[in-house]
C-alpha cells in the first residue's frame, strides 16, 4: 500500500468502488429494469445500491466530509417493493465482501441506507473537502450491458485530488486510481487492491492525424456531427470509438485512444461535476490535458454543476492546442 498523501482516502475510495462494482455486476447478471428520474434519465437498483454502499464508507471514515452524489432516496423510500430490491442487493454484497468490512463497515437496515442515499444531497461548492460520486455513470450503457463506470473523486478547496474509477466491462474489469502528483493507475477489478496495480499513461503519437477519438455513444450527450467535423480538421481517419461512461477518460488515459471530444448538443445543459471530477484527474495524471470548448480548465468549486464550461476536450498535452484549434474552427463554421 502507498503511504503518500491521502493513502487512506485512497485505499478506502479504492474498496467502496470495488465493492459498488460487485453490486452493479451482480444487479446487472439478474437482468437490471430501469426506472425514469423526473429529468427522464434511467435509473436503476444498481445506482441506489452503489451510491449508499460507497457514502456509506466515506463518511464511515471521513465524517466531516460532504458529498455531492448524483441520486437521492426519494423513489427509494416511496416505493416499498424497490426499497426492498435494492437492500437485498446490498445484503448480498456485504456477505460476499465480509473481509473487506472491517474496513470499510456495512449498512445494517434500510434506514442506514436511505439515510447514506440522501448523504450525497450536498450542493457542493469551493471550499474544504467534497467527494463527487456517480454510483453508475452511463446508465444507458449499463443497461446495455455495454460500458459504465462507477466514479468517485475528491476535491479539496475545489481542486480534485484523487479519482477512482471502476469499468466492470472495460478489458475484463478494471479499477483506475489517480492521486494528486502520484500518477495514475489500473489494476483488475477482481484480486486484492495493489497487488497488480500498474502505472498507465497516453499512447505517444506524433501528429494528431494518428490519433483515435472517442466519444458518447448517446449523441444526445455530445453532437456526433461537430465531433466529426473536428476529427475531420485534424486528418483523423480512423473511426471514433463510441462508449458510454468516465470508460472514455479511462481509455485515453492508459492510451487505447487518444482524444475524448463532447461537444454540446445545446446551449442549456450544464454538466455535472460527478460525470468529470474522476475522469479529470486520471487524464491529468497520467499525461493528458482536460478543458472546455474554449480551453478553460473545468471549474469544479461552483456547486453540483460545471456551470462556468461548456462540453470537454481532453487530449495528450501536446496535442491538445491542435485539438481545440480544430474545435474552435468548427464552432466557428457552425454559427455561419
Ligand atoms: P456519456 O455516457 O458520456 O454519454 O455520459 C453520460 C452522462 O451524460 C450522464 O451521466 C448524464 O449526466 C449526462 N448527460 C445527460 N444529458 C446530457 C446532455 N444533454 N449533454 C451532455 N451530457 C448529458
Ligand atoms: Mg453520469
Amino acid at each position: 500500500m502507498s503511504d503518500g498523501m491521502f493513502a487512506l482516502e485512497k485505499r478506502c475510495a479504492q474498496l467502496a468502488v470495488k465493492r459498488a462494482c460487485q453490486l452493479t455486476q451482480s444487479v446487472s447478471r439478474g437482468g437490471s429494469e430501469s426506472i425514469t428520474k423526473s429529468d427522464s434519465s434511467p435509473v436503476t437498483v444498481g445506482d441506489f445500491g452503489a451510491q449508499a454502499l460507497i457514502i456509506n464508507a466515506i463518511l464511515r471514515a471521513f465524517p466531516h466530509d460532504r458529498v455531492v452524489g448524483e441520486e437521492n432516496a426519494d423513489k427509494v423510500r416511496a416505493d416499498e417493493g424497490l426499497r426492498n430490491q435494492v437492500f437485498s442487493e446490498i445484503e448480498r454484497t456485504n456477505q460476499a465482501t465480509e473481509q473487506v468490512t472491517s474496513e470499510i463497515g456495512k449498512i445494517h437496515n434500510e434506514t442506514e441506507m436511505l439515510d447514506a442515499i440522501d448523504q450525497g444531497s450536498f450542493e457542493g461548492g469551493s471550499q474544504g473537502r467534497i467527494w463527487a460520486l456517480d454510483p453508475i455513470d452511463g446508465t444507458k450503457g449499463f443497461l446495455r450491458r455495454e460500458q459504465y463506470a462507477v466514479c468517485l473523486a475528491l476535491m479539496v478547496n475545489s481542486e480534485v485530488v484523487l479519482g477512482v474509477i471502476g469499468c466492470p466491462n472495460l478489458n475484463g474489469g478494471s479499477l483506475f486510481t489517480a492521486v494528486k502528483g502520484q500518477r495514475a493507475t489500473c489494476q483488475p477489478l477482481t484480486g486484492s487492491i495493489g497487488v497488480e496495480e500498474r502505472d498507465i499513461s497516453f499512447r505517444s503519437i506524433s501528429s494528431p492525424e494518428q490519433a483515435v477519438f472517442c466519444e458518447s455513444v448517446e449523441s444526445g450527450h455530445s453532437s456526433h456531427s461537430a465531433n466529426a467535423r473536428i476529427a475531420e480538421k485534424l486528418g483523423i481517419t480512423a473511426p471514433s470509438v463510441r462508449m458510454d461512461s468516465q470508460a472514455k477518460y479511462c481509455s485515453i488515459a492508459m492510451g487505447q485512444a487518444d482524444i475524448y471530444l463532447r461537444l454540446p448538443v445545446n446551449d442549456l445543459y450544464q454538466e455535472k461535476i460527478w460525470d468529470h471530477a474522476a475522469g479529470n484527474i486520471l487524464v491529468t495524471e497520467a499525461g493528458g490535458q482536460v478543458s472546455d470548448i474554449n480551453g478553460k480548465p473545468l471549474n469544479f468549486g461552483l456547486g453540483r454543476t460545471l456551470s462556468e464550461n461548456k462540453g470537454v476536450i481532453a487530449s495528450e498535452k501536446s496535442i491538445h492546442q491542435h485539438v481545440l484549434n480544430a474545435v474552435k474552427e468548427t464552432l466557428q463554421e457552425q454559427k455561419n
